[in-house]
């Protein structure tokens, strides 16, 4: 029978214990009668910091029986759940599918288009993945902002200059075929196991052209410097895909996976009266300090134990009713980096390598942005707001793709020594005074909030502090609205899909999201529903 174990604790070092050992210590017997056995994941319980330990679920196979045996405070014996079909028919007819944006969710749309037997074409607005990190290298180290090759814009999507942390919060079965597929694609086996999943950008880079490569092998084609600039309809129906050039694309169903920064198609969509709405994101500036900084904070005397990755950390503040301000997409052993893509504005956000090997933390620090902060009813009014204040951001960079910094200690006090601490960030960060790039109801949150960090993470706020801005790009500042059939509310055969239609946050959202679609489509094409 097959077992599955939850809720085990395991001190410090033992997660790499052989688990035919752990299961004998636990059960008795000899290894030989636990056969198969498979950590299916491992986190990090921390609560504590004098007795930081793991808590791990294993599966096994064996034919003791193991009723009536005293388990460890907390964990459970039960068997085994069985593993979700994932196989699927090809349809009859495969209808014509053009996908927009090349990120996760259009990618993903795209592999799960494959299994039922419809080769989708992939429009990417940016370039192939070498020209891509050549372009964002030249403008990291103060070259010029390429429109089309940047950290939103090419191959993979945003996510491929990022943390790759592949951590979400829903719960759905096609979580596992993601991390699956990432992992037949060069990442490590370990992202199938661990509750904080994380890649890194150097293996994300490496694992989207393979996967890419893997698709066309499979019958999608994928056409990059190849900007949708508008559509046809036939009936109310999207008929063709329109490139910036003028080239038509015929389709009958369109996936718009463009991400949460592509506002020239919003506009586009806009004018076309495709259904959408004004949507809250979080706004604010991004926080550097040195890695040790936070390890000692949350690690206490377990600091530096070989078991133990570099420390991260989740703060929220609801010092005001109004709005909370809290840590979003923190990144440990990682960059703080440039994120712009349009001209004249600046935008920043956090990346690491695998190994998370910097030795800085960085994680964006932000509050909420009500629709009612936008300022006017214009339905891409949250849009518009983000720019004036990217804009805000440039300027104070001096007119550069650097990022305005202030040391935490000098934004609580109001004033700008210029005296910067530290940074991983680059080209440059340029000392400036944040008020000059931030909404004063940001400010005020960030100011209210960061003593309450301070106190959950010793040295939040101490002289080893840096802000940088601006973080704008939390989320996408509008939401497409699709009916029950996936279709977007307005428009038939146009599916919205991912982050930049508000379906998602994050990159393993956004590919469960892509295939949420695929399997919309492949229904409309008559294959029979699927039920994981
Ligand atoms: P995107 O990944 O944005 O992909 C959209 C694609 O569409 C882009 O490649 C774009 O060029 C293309 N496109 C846009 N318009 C057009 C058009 N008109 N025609 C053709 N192509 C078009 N998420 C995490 O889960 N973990 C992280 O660690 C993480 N770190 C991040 C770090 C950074 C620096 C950034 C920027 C984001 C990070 N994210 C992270 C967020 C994550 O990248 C996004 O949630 C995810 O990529 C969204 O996927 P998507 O496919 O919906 O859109």
């Amino acid at each position: 029978m097959r077992y599955l174990i939850t809720n085990l604790p395991l001190a410090l070092g033992d997660e790499k214990r052989p688990l035919a050992e752990l299961l004998t210590a636990l059960f008795g017997g000899g290894p030989g009668e636990y056969r198969d056995p498979v950590l299916e994941r491992l986190s990090l319980d921390a609560r504590h910091k004098g007795a930081i330990r793991f808590l791990a679920a294993l599966s096994f196979t064996t034919a003791r029986r193991l009723d009536g045996i005293e388990l460890p405070k907390g964990a459970q014996v039960a068997p085994a759940p069985a593993s979700p079909a994932w196989e699927v028919a090809r349809v009859a007819r495969p209808p014509r599918v053009v996908v927009v944006g090349s990120g996760p969710a259009g990618t993903f749309c795209a592999l799960r288009l494959l299994d039922y037997g419809i080769e989708p074409i992939v429009l990417e607005r940016g370039a192939p993945m070498s020209e891509r990190v050549r372009a964002v290298a030249g403008l990291w180290s103060g070259g010029p902002l390429d429109l089309d090759a940047n950290a939103q814009f090419g191959e993979g999507g945003a996510g491929t200059f990022s943390d790759g942390k592949l951590t979400t919060r829903i719960g759905h079965p096609a979580i596992r075929f993601v991390l699956e597929t990432f992992v037949q694609h060069g990442a490590n086996p370990r992202i199938l196991h661990l509750a904080k999943p994380h890649v890194g950008t150097d293996v994300i880079r490496k694992c989207s052209v393979l996967i890419r490569k893997a698709a066309e092998a499979r019958g999608a084609r994928f056409r990059f410097r190849a900007r949708l600039a508008d559509l046809r309809f036939r009936d109310g129906a999207v008929s063709a895909a329109v490139l910036a050039d003028g080239e038509e694309i015929p389709c009958d169903a369109l996936v718009l996976a463009p991400g949460h920064s592509a506002r020239d198609t919003f506009e586009m969509l806009h004018r076309h009266g495709v259904a959408m709405r004004q949507k809250a994101f979080a706004m604010g500036v991004r926080v550097e300090h040195p890695q040790d900084l936070i390890d000692r904070s949350q690690y206490g005397p377990s600091q530096g134990h070989p078991s133990l990755a570099p420390a991260d950390y989740k703060v929220v503040c609801n010092f005001s009713t109004a709005r909370a301000a809290y840590s979003f997409c923190m990144c440990p052993g990682g960059e703080v980096i440039q994120c712009a893509s349009e001209e004249g504005g600046v935008v920043v956000n956090g990346m690491s390598n695998a190994r998370r090997d910097s030795g800085f933390a960085n994680s964006g620090l932000v509050a909420k942005v009500n629709t009612a902060d936008f300022g006017s009813d214009h339905l891409l009014a949250g849009m518009y707001f983000q720019r004036r204040w990217e804009q805000a951001a440039y300027r104070a960079a001096g007119e550069t793709y650097g990022a305005p910094a202030m040391s935490v200690q000098d934004f609580l006090a109001g004033k700008a020594t210029g005296r910067l601490p530290a940074t991983s960030f680059r080209p440059r960060a340029v000392p400036s005074d944040l008020a000059l790039c931030l909404p004063d109801f940001i400010q005020e949150q960030l100011r209210g909030a960061i003593p309450d960090f301070d106190r959950k993470i010793r040295g939040f706020a101490s002289r080893q502090a840096l802000l940088l801005a601006i973080e704008s790009r939390t989320s996408s500042p509008v939401q497409l609205l699709r009916a029950e059939n996936g279709e977007s509310a307005s428009h038939p055969g146009l599916y919205p899909c991912g982050e930049g239609a508000g379906f998602a946050g994050g990159i393993t959202s956004a590919a469960v999201d892509g295939i949420r679609v695929a399997e919309w489509i492949a229904r409309k094409a008559g294959a029979p529903v699927f039920a994981p």
